[in-house]
């Protein structure tokens, strides 16, 4: 057996893969890292691998920058973790007042926690609470949209519109308004309709900001993005950006909500706030938003929600530094020039060849969706496959083939991505 297999066998007798057929996992050659230097990670034979999918969208600057390390470093030798619940920790107050200037949120307020569904989740229970504080009645439900994918907890199912499987948990989902996902022709007409008539009924609006990623690179226009937003305020429904995926550089504005000029009354982000490394989200509040819950101590207005490790200081220590690194580093002009050759390289190379329908994507987030001429040909898996045999690694979503690659990529590493997708492309689908 080689080390690789030996390693997948003790994987595959212990761990729990997410979102993974557990019974093929050996058989679909997974990549067992054992470190990573850069933008490259090194499996348990030393074969290096561009990492090409941010680590599923969290690697901003790369792995093992110097100064995360170093914030991490120098944090733990202060303290890991301490309660957020009643009490304060300086890393975390550090870090809302680092990104308070930074978020395209009115007077913001920052509830943390650990994981992308979870503020989300936070995010919907703000909304509704706001209202009923304010004692508003009858603003208990959500308009999402087609396509959106908004986390894994039962709250964040729900609004999501299902698919990768999870159907089967449809009767667990609470019911929300659903309307086509922005790409549609038509669908921020529909929308606007609908928030008009159904806003008394409405605690908010929720949408991924001109990429909804997980139903495959999908994107908008920012001028439906702000119709949406218009809506809302003019009928007084909350607006929840869920920059979750988009936040922190990935579309070429710190936040995608930017090239709208769409300032949310909540907005949820998570992956790429600690450039990948620890687990941290947040829920954003507005000033409006956050007050609708002042009271008395101990009342019923207080929003009674928290997680254990929210706020955790190691995270937060390595995300007030990742924040100053983005700014110190120019990445948003990396992440612009290298979208651009992104861009004009798949439509060069790969858009024109059989079997592709579609080439889509917003800053460093492209998709490409294939068009198989029957079921069961696994062309997305395929390809991705044949991407990481050439040393480049991808995940596909279904038959769209998703690239994301680090913010920091350089040229030469953007076009062997390129490249690369070409010839796994050309090799399977034919
Ligand atoms: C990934 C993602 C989530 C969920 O985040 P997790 O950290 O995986 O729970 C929510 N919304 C969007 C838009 C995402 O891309």
């Amino acid at each position: 057996m080689s080390p690789h297999d030996e390693w997948v066998a003790r994987d595959a007798a212990v761990v729990w893969h997410g979102f993974t057929q557990m019974a093929t996992y050996a058989d679909n050659r997974p990549v067992v890292v054992e470190r990573a230097e850069g933008r490259e990670i090194i499996d348990v034979e030393g074969r290096r691998y561009l990492d090409a999918i941010s680590s599923l969208w969290v690697t901003t600057l790369g792995h093992r920058v110097p100064e995360l390390d170093q914030a991490l470093r120098d944090q733990i030798d202060r303290v890991a973790h301490t309660t957020l619940l009643g009490n304060g920790n300086v890393a975390a107050i550090a870090l809302a007042e680092a990104l308070a200037p930074r978020v395209p949120v009115d007077d913001p307020r920052f509830l943390f926690a650990s994981d992308g569904a979870a503020a989300v989740e936070q995010a919907l229970k703000i909304a509704f609470q706001s209202w009923t504080n304010q004692g508003v009645t009858g603003r208990t439900t959500y308009l999402a949209f087609g396509g959106a994918y908004h986390g894994d907890s039962i709250g964040s199912l729900s609004v999501g519109d299902g698919g990768f499987g999870t159907d089967v948990f449809d009767p667990l989902r609470f019911g929300c308004l659903r309307t086509p996902g922005l790409d549609q022709p038509g669908a921020a007409e529909a929308a606007v309709a609908l928030i008009a008539e159904q806003a008394d009924r409405l605690a908010a609006v929720v949408v991924e900001p001109l990429v909804q990623g997980a139903a495959g690179i999908r994107t908008h226009e920012p001028e439906d993005l702000r119709a949406v937003a218009d809506a809302c305020r003019a009928h007084g429904v909350l607006l929840i950006a869920d920059e979750v995926a988009t936040g922190f550089g990935r579309t070429g504005t710190l936040f995608a909500c930017e090239q709208a000029g769409v300032r949310p009354n909540l907005m949820v982000v998570g992956k790429g706030i600690t450039g990948g490394y620890l687990p941290l989200a947040a829920t954003v509040a507005s000033g409006p938003v956050f007050h609708a819950f002042d009271g008395p101590d101990l009342s019923e207005m207080t929003l009674y929600h928290g997680h254990s490790y929210s706020g955790n200081a190691l995270a937060c220590a390595v995300a007030t530094r990742h924040l100053a690194l983005i700014d110190e580093g120019d990445v948003l002009a990396n992440v612009r020039a290298r979208a651009d050759q992104l861009a004009a390289g798949l439509a060069a190379a790969v858009a024109p060849l059989p079997g592709v329908a579609e080439v889509r994507g917003l800053g460093l987030m492209a998709g490409i969706e294939l068009a198989p001429p029957t079921d069961g040909l696994r062309w997305g898996r395929r390809v991705s496959a044949g991407c990481v045999d050439r040393g480049v690694l991808i995940r596909p979503l279904g038959d769209v083939v998703v690239t994301v690659p680090i913010l920091t990529s350089t040229a030469d590493e953007i076009d062997r991505i390129v490249a690369t997708l070409a010839d796994a492309v050309a090799e399977v689908c034919r």
